[in-house]
């Protein structure tokens, strides 16, 4: 029997429901089930890819390259189990696939209809990533808030799965109860009008996930509980954290898992969640903090941790292995380049990360803060652009190549040390840039006297690429006689994916982006290296 969770908010979004789907994820696997979760996400965009993250959160890189919503990093870290594009579904998908079908005659001579077709490929979908996963238990997120118009087509492809096959169908709504100041109390009401609105797409659901900021007492569960028909163990209170990591161990304690499985039809298993439970233990009993400053540009408080989110998950996971707090300073690189002193106030910080990004903004205040990490031994980790723009730096003021830029920054420079891939060319000329960049896991070769070398312990490794220019071989020469090294190529020698400084505590940027493999115990080889050398400092 292959079962199906759908997981739909209430109330309002940002209150953790793709980390509630993960961690049912977490904890069915734990219980030896074959788990998959699904995001389905409502715009009609194709794919995340030409999103802007500063608003919309990052774009997260799987394996087979697609660029997905960051949720999908959510499903990484919690289950350690790769996504790939069948694990995510937009409107934009499902309407192409509906049409280029239409196109091609396959609806024979039918008309094509919004209802059923379009709910018909969102289940065609759903079922073949339970297939490709062999997954007993498929766990679907819908992006969103129930009574958001554009769900409906999602919410009808879920109550017509449900419809045909009763038993197997599952709904968790993540609500919301807000606590008002001035009351002080939880107010259950807007989630009764949550549970109403779903109703009213034909579906009920069989659990609720209170999101809020205290534990929710028996009284409100007693409401809820009357309000939508279900027996009071469906009603799982989930408070704010301390760390996100203790979701799977918090639910567990209010029996969410063996609930379900009841709920499923399924038969009842033992979960082990010792891993999750020592970690919690590990972040709460922590005292000392390594303070990692992220250098870069539009840092606005409200959205960067959504926008850097697998970064900052990184950074947390190797914290906490070697034994830290971390602590994270937001610099706006726009600051430096108005006013050249402020990169004095560095010191405060035991390392420096610039994560990937794009255009010319802000690059140069990026820049002088790389130039002062290198300068003052302070640890730096560059990731994708973060590398570029070091390898920049780099030429400008140690090799003396002062005109050196990148050709995204001037495409009329003559010295581009980073210039466009050969094969980007004809993409950028037709304006074709949705899912062309270089994208997905490439193979690595690393230099075995490299630091990435000993980070890893291994010579070849495999990263996840989002990136169209690339570093120019022509200068390949003059950067290493000067004392920097291409510490990792592609397996022919013609691309450089790590670039490092020997004489520098810890100077490693790569053209790829390590935050998307980091998993929170083990974290990843580079970032535990980086946090390592920063503690060291
Ligand atoms: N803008 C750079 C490129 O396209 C770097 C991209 C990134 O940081 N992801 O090559």
């Amino acid at each position: 029997m292959k079962k199906i969770i759908f997981v739909v908010g209430g109330v309002m979004s940002s209150v953790g429901k793709g980390v509630a789907a993960a961690s049912l994820g977490s904890i069915l696997k734990s219980k030896g089930f074959r788990i998959a979760n699904i995001k389905c996400d409502m715009y009609v965009n194709i794919d995340a890819g030409t999103i802007r993250p500063a608003e919309h959160g990052e774009v997260f890189v799987g394996m087979d390259g697609v660029e997905a919503d960051q949720d999908l990093g959510n499903y990484e870290r919690f289950t350690d189990q790769i996504c790939t594009r069948d694990n995510y579904i937009t409107t934009g998908q499902v309407y192409q696939e509906v049409i280029r079908r239409e196109r091609n005659l396959e609806y024979n001579g039918e008309d094509v209809e919004v209802v059923p077709d379009i709910p018909n490929e969102i289940i065609r979908r759903i079922m073949q990533c339970q297939e490709k996963n062999d997954s007993e238990v498929t766990i679907v997120e819908l992006g969103g808030t129930v009574g958001e118009y554009q769900l409906l087509l999602f919410l009808e492809a879920a109550r017509m799965m449900k419809a045909k096959n009763p038993e197997d169908v599952s709904f968790v709504m993540v609500s919301y109860l807000p606590t008002p100041r001035l009351l002080g109390e939880q107010k259950s009401k807007p989630t009764q009008y949550a549970i109403r609105t779903l109703n009213s797409a034909g579906i009920a659901p069989d659990f609720i996930l209170c999101r809020a900021e205290s534990p929710v007492g028996d009284a409100i569960k007693n409401t809820i509980s009357t309000v939508c028909s279900l027996t009071k163990e469906r009603i799982i209170s989930a408070p704010d954290v301390n760390s996100i990591y203790d979701i799977p161990v918090n639910f567990e304690k209010e029996n969410l898992g063996e609930v379900l499985l009841k709920a499923m039809n399924l038969e009842a298993r033992q979960s082990d969640l010792s891993e999750w439970e020592s970690l919690s233990e590990k972040i709460k009993n922590l005292s000392d903090e390594v303070t990692i400053g992220i250098v870069g540009k539009y840092f606005n408080l409200k959205s960067c941790r959504d926008t850097y989110i697998s970064v900052i998950e990184s950074i947390n996971h190797a914290s906490w292995l070697n034994g830290r707090i971390p602590k994270i300073l937001w610099l706006d690189s726009e600051e430096y380049e108005n006013d050249p002193q402020k990169i004095n106030e560095l010191p405060q910080v035991d390392g420096i990360v610039v994560p990937g990004g794009f255009g010319a903004r802000g690059t140069e205040g990026i820049m002088m803060a790389i130039k002062f990490a290198r300068e003052n031994n302070i640890p730096f980790l560059g990731l994708c652009y973060g590398m570029q723009l070091a390898f920049i730096e780099f030429a400008r003021n140690v090799c003396g190549i002062s005109g050196a830029t990148s050709q995204e920054i001037d495409p009329n420079a003559s010295d581009q040390v980073i210039h466009v891939m050969p094969e980007q060319i004809k993409n950028l000329e037709q304006k074709n840039y949705g899912a062309t960049m270089r994208l997905g896991d490439y193979p690595c070769v690393l230099k075995k006297s490299s630091k990435s070398f000993s980070a890893y312990g291994m010579e070849n490794i495999s990263e996840r690429h989002r990136h169209r220019y690339e570093l120019n071989n022509d200068y390949r020469e003059i950067l290493e006689k000067n004392g920097m090294m291409i510490a990792g190529n592609s397996p022919d020698g013609l691309l450089a994916e790590i670039i490092e400084i020997p004489s520098h505590p810890f100077f490693v940027a790569t053209q790829f982006h390590p935050e998307f493999k980091s998993r929170p115990f083990t974290g990843h080889p580079l970032f535990n290296a980086f946090v390592s050398a920063c503690v060291k400092k």
